[in-house]
């Protein structure tokens, strides 16, 4: 048994702290916030998506980029202001563009996707955790014949990787969501993943930090971290507002703020911050709010229903660490959500939020070993955090355990870089 520290509560340090202590670790977690879960993992879109897996770095998107440069509701914006390392983040995020590249990186991807899905499904089954959780699968919905061929085609590549999707036309997508009937004239078809599942990230977070406190973890919360030291390759404790921390390992999951505490130790990863909203209404129309996870693909947009509140997710903003919401873009979700659902929800009682992706440019964490023999890294989730948090903790687990994971993790380690 070692001493293990997890710097990061949020959906990745809470969940390597489960599968640590499961292993017989004694854990503790350090965060700066006063709770579990209330940076990125607090109101993300929710979905549990292998059929995700397709990083946002793919060969449809440098056109897409031309299309949307200027507009402020664009789903996706880079500041001109924003720092030189965001331009070097975006030449190695235009680089992984290429088709091969972008193949690639699902095959990086989706096996933790689908192990990371699977594990949540039986961690929910073990602990008995309650977050608003649904498993009808996510459909995805296109509104015109070249979306949808993509779409077909993207189904394939991942039905042949061991991701179960079928494809729909829009009769089919309405069949399956019968609040999508409105829009039923501007939906082509879909492509259905029976398999995922959605549920309310934060309620998981801090639920299953409940779970870990009563299996002994120590969350030292409401402590800013200021610097991890080293000597000698090793790192020998992480400096706090509230004094210094000591463990045997030392695992980094700070989410967009990881790189900020490695660079000074001489390790760089490209996680860059991208900003996303989502908007979340009570439900008042059962039959016009749809029950299943929907991502419709033309809007950027991703749908979960948690229990009587209907989210809406999406957008990229790079604008460094700034997580300030701008009202035209939230209420370009808002907009969205209420075209593609009208009068599902209360749109007065909207709470928006705003919060930033640790994005790497091919899309796949960093998760394993570095060169400082008792420092680990899981991060760097970018879009799928919640969707690959499980598998993760269990991969990290295994790795500090010098066991070989369940998993192939081929490829996620920051030596790729
Ligand atoms: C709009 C939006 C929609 C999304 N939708 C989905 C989705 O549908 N499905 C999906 O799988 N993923 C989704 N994501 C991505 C997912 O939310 C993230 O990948 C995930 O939350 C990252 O978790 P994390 O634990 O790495 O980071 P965080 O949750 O940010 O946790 C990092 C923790 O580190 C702490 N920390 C940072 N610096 C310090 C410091 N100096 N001292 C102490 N503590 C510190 C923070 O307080 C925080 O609690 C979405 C994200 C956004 C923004």
């Amino acid at each position: 048994m070692a001493k293990v520290l997890v710097l990061g509560a949020g959906v990745i340090g809470v969940s390597s702290a489960y599968f640590l202590a499961r292993a017989g670790h004694e854990v503790a977690v350090i965060d700066r916030q006063r709770g579990p879960g209330l940076e990125t993992s607090y109101a993300n879109g929710g979905h549990v998506a292998a059929s995700h897996a397709m990083p946002w770095a793919n060969p449809t998107v440098p056109l897409q980029l031309l299309r949307w440069l200027g507009r402020e509701d664009a789903p996706l914006v880079f500041h001109l202001n924003a720092d030189a390392a965001m331009w070097a983040w975006g030449l190695r995020f235009l680089a992984n563009c290429a088709p091969w590249r972008a193949r690639a990186n699902i095959r990086r991807v989706l096996p933790l996707a689908l192990h990371s899905r699977a594990v949540l499904k039986e961690l929910t089954a073990k602990t008995g955790l309650e977050y608003d959780q649904q498993s009808r699968g996510i459909l995805h919905i296109f509104r015109d014949d070249r979306e949808l061929s993509h779409g077909a085609e993207r189904a394939t590549v991942m039905s042949e990787m061991g991701c179960e999707i079928s494809v729909l036309d829009g009769a089919g997508c309405v069949a399956l969501e019968p609040a999508l009937a409105a829009a039923r004239d501007r939906i082509v078809g879909g492509v259905h993943s029976p398999g995922d599942i959605s549920g309310d990230a934060y309620k998981f977070t801090a639920r299953l930090a409940e779970v870990c406190a009563e299996m002994g973890v120590v969350f030292r919360l409401g402590t800013p971290i200021w610097r991890i030291s080293k000597m000698a390759g090793r790192v020998t404790g992480v400096m706090t507002e509230r004094g210094m921390f000591t463990a045997d390992h030392y695992v980094v999951a700070l989410g967009s703020y990881s790189p900020l505490y490695l660079r000074p130790l001489g390790i760089r990863i490209p996680v860059y911050p991208a900003k996303g909203y989502s908007v979340t209404l009570p439900v008042t129309s059962e039959a016009k709010a749809p029950t299943m996870a929907i991502t419709d693909d033309t809007h950027k947009l991703v749908y979960s229903r948690l229990g009587d509140r209907l989210r809406v997710a999406g957008t990229a903003e790079f604008d460094r660490y700034n997580s300030d919401i701008d009202p035209v873009r939230a209420d370009a979700v808002l907009r969205g959500a209420m075209a593609l659902f009208p009068e599902a929800g209360e749109e007065a009682e909207a709470q928006f939020w705003a919060g930033l992706r640790p994005l790497t440019p091919d899309g796949a964490p960093v998760i394993g070993a570095t060169p400082i023999s008792n420092l680990f890294l899981n991060t760097g989730h970018g879009t799928l955090g919640w969707t690959l948090a499980c598998g993760s903790g269990q991969v990290i687990a295994d790795i500090i355990d010098g066991q070989t994971p369940e998993v192939d993790i081929e490829g996620l380690g920051m030596e790729r870089f």
